[in-house]
């Protein structure tokens, strides 16, 4: 396939969804409300952090009704390693007064959107989590890089990076956010590994590659 071919999208990411449909999300949350606590708090942060620091946390605030009661100084001991703990408990503690219960937890983009701390991407891991029907697509540090590579969307600006990937998948396919964020963990790492990759036949920047390294044979 040359570079330039136009790709069938929703036919070519089928194997990439495959191969990540059963992989655990990278935050080890046990129910919604840990997802979304553990999302405000993995913001600019490892998740790997997150997921040491959480048992202990969610041992004192294991509910949000719990959650409701506490005051941002209540959480710094919990959450002070991450980065701007401060805001990040000022989020937490604004978000559980408005919810006040674990069961009324938005299941909405716009209502999702509408807390302190949450943008799209965040609304679109936690309602992942809570197995909805997705209403967007998620866009990581990871699908901004792997996405332009393959030729799927173009540009930096995440929202833009969506609006793209929306566009060339049906809604069916909408996971592939999940799917493009793990390849970009294992495979398509700032030092790609394209020839262990599924998706080579397909990736505008590998037929590129390949292309060029004709030419100059
Ligand atoms: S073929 Fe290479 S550049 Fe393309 S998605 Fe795979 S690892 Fe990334």
């Amino acid at each position: 396939m040359s570079a330039t071919t136009t790709v069938n999208w929703s036919q070519a990411i089928k194997p990439l969804l495959k191969k990540y449909k059963d992989t655990p999300s990278v935050l080890h949350y046990h129910n919604l409300y840990e997802a979304v606590v553990m999302v405000v708090l993995s913001a600019q942060t490892t998740d790997a952090m997150i997921n040491q620091l959480a048992p202990e946390l969610f041992k004192a605030y294991p509910h949000m009704e719990d959650l409701a009661k506490a005051t941002d100084k209540d959480l710094f001991p919990y959450i002070k390693s991450v980065r701007s703990f401060g805001q990040k408990a000022k989020y937490l503690t604004e978000m559980a007064t408005t919810i006040k219960k674990d069961k009324a937890i938005p299941k909405t983009m716009e209502a999702l959107t509408a807390l302190p701390g949450i943008g799209r991407k965040s609304a679109n891991v936690i309602m992942e989590a809570a197995g909805l029907k997705p209403e967007g697509v998620i866009v990581d540090l990871h699908v901004l890089r792997v996405a332009p590579r393959l030729g799927i969307a173009q540009g930096t600006d995440p929202k833009k990076v969506e609006q793209q990937l929306m566009a060339a998948l049906p809604q069916t396919e909408w996971s592939v956010g999940r799917a493009m964020s793990m390849l970009g963990r294992e495979i398509c790492r700032p030092k790609p590994l394209c020839d262990e990759c599924l998706m080579n036949k397909v990736c505008h920047y590998f037929q590129a590659l390949k292309a060029a390294q004709k030419k100059g044979s």
